[in-house]
């Protein structure tokens, strides 16, 4: 599987992230949302990161230029017609995303990887919605994607060696590191993450102790980066909500059960930082 063209869709806080990566590595991407609106905001978020390579020196103005060419956007499915491997960042809702496929089915050639950024929708049961099920799998990158390292790359029951080698390959081209899971719901990730972050809502629901508080134990008695709540502002909270439900509905198990401090926040509209208010005020920078 040679993979040369890529189309990204859905131009959010991952879509943007992950088409600048391929550019960043000579690939020509087409980033596809519904409105242009959507995509003028995600090409400003790549310029703005960008920027800022440029400013350190990791880059000059002139190879910033060359990778933006490389971002073409539209807002037609039908631009994605020649691509080699679709990347799929949209709204994590399960029926939005398998129309998505649906669509592109039979607009992409028979060769072309469908690959899903899901954060914890089974990549078995997205992958099943296409005729091409041994053409799909999970890949899963970070945020901010320019900046991590890990692709997660998660093979569904039917996902073939062709195209897990495929995936695993072209993210090493990426300098990313790909790890190979199975899938279940969370993956790994997120399986192991998400409950922690429940629980620190939990713990300021209860009134263990303030955010700054609980965020603080974790950056300096575990050494985590980020503390899990402002970790869920830059998720964003909608997203960690809907995890959270995916691993309750699909394990079964109570101890997944969201925070009723999440979503009330969710419900608020107090989305993290992506809406200038999670557990933490962004509005004054
Ligand atoms: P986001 O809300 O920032 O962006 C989603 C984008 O998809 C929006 O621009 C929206 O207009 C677009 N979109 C929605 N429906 C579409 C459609 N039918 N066709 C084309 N575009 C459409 O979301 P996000 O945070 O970038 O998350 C995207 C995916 O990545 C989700 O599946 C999420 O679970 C996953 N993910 C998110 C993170 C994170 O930290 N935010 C990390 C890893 C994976």
């Amino acid at each position: 599987m040679d993979i040369k063209n890529v189309a990204v869709i859905g131009a959010g806080t991952m879509g943007n992230g992950i088409a600048q990566v391929f550019a960043y590595h000579g690939f020509p991407v087409t980033m596809i949302d519904i409105k242009k609106e959507f995509l003028d905001r995600g090409m400003a978020a790549i310029d703005k990161s960008l920027s800022r390579l440029v400013k350190k020196e990791v880059i000059d103005e002139a190879k910033k230029g060359e990778i933006v060419k490389l971002v073409s956007t539209s807002t037609s499915f039908e631009n994605a017609a020649s691509a080699d491997l679709i990347v799929e960042a949209i709204f994590e809702e399960f029926e939005t995303k398998v129309s998505v496929f649906k669509k592109l089915e039979g607009i992409c050639g028979d060769k072309v990887v469908f690959a899903s950024n899901t954060s914890s929708i089974s990549i078995t049961a997205l992958g099943a919605s296409i005729s091409r099920h041994e053409n799909f799998i999970g890949m899963h990158f970070m945020n901010p994607v320019p900046v991590m390292k890990l692709v997660e790359v998660i093979r569904g029951l039917a996902t073939s060696d062709e195209t897990t080698a495929a995936v695993v390959e072209l993210s090493k081209k990426l300098e990313k590191v790909p790890v190979e899971v199975n899938d279940y719901p969370g993956f790994v990730s997120n399986r192991v993450l998400m409950p922690m972050i429940n629980e620190a809502v939990y713990c300021l629901m209860e009134g263990v102790a303030t955010a700054e508080a609980i965020d603080s134990v974790m950056k300096l008695g575990m050494n985590h980066p980020l503390g899990p709540l402002a970790l869920a502002d830059l998720i964003g909270l909608d997203v960690c909500l809907k995890i959270l439900i995916v691993l309750q509905e699909g394990l079964g198990d109570p101890k997944y059960r969201p925070c009723p401090l999440l979503r009330k926040m969710v419900d608020a509209g107090y989305l993290g930082r992506k809406t200038g208010r999670g557990f933490y005020d962004y509005q004054k920078g």
